[in-house]
């Protein structure tokens, strides 16, 4: 079982030093995690450490390919209220 890091990924390089299994790297167009060294963290930690500190939502994905910050888990602003938000903006 494996993360995986998706094209939203901003290449911060925050997760990278955090990962106990060496299992992410730099790549283009965005960092990536190799599957075959991916632990989950599991026996290091209690939570996937990438996953921890990654300050995008929806940029790290699980092993069924679930967001595993989705969309307001990290703003605390529900997707509706972001998109009717970023629609009156629009409007101005
Ligand atoms: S879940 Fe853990 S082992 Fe897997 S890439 Fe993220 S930090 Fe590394
Ligand atoms: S912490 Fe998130 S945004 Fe930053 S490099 Fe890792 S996956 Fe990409």
């Amino acid at each position: 079982m494996a993360l995986k890091i998706i094209e939203s990924c901003v290449n911060c390089w925050a997760c990278l030093p955090l990962c106990p299994s060496e299992a992410i790297y730099e790549a283009k167009p965005h960092f990536l995690i190799d599957p075959k060294k991916c632990t989950e963290c599991e026996g290091a930690h209690a939570d996937p450490q990438c996953a921890t500190i990654c300050p995008i939502e929806g940029a790290i994905l699980d092993a069924l390919g679930e967001p595993i910050n989705p969309p307001g888990s990290l703003t605390g602003i529900p997707p509706e209220r972001m998109e009717q938000a970023m629609a009156e903006l629009r409007a101005h």
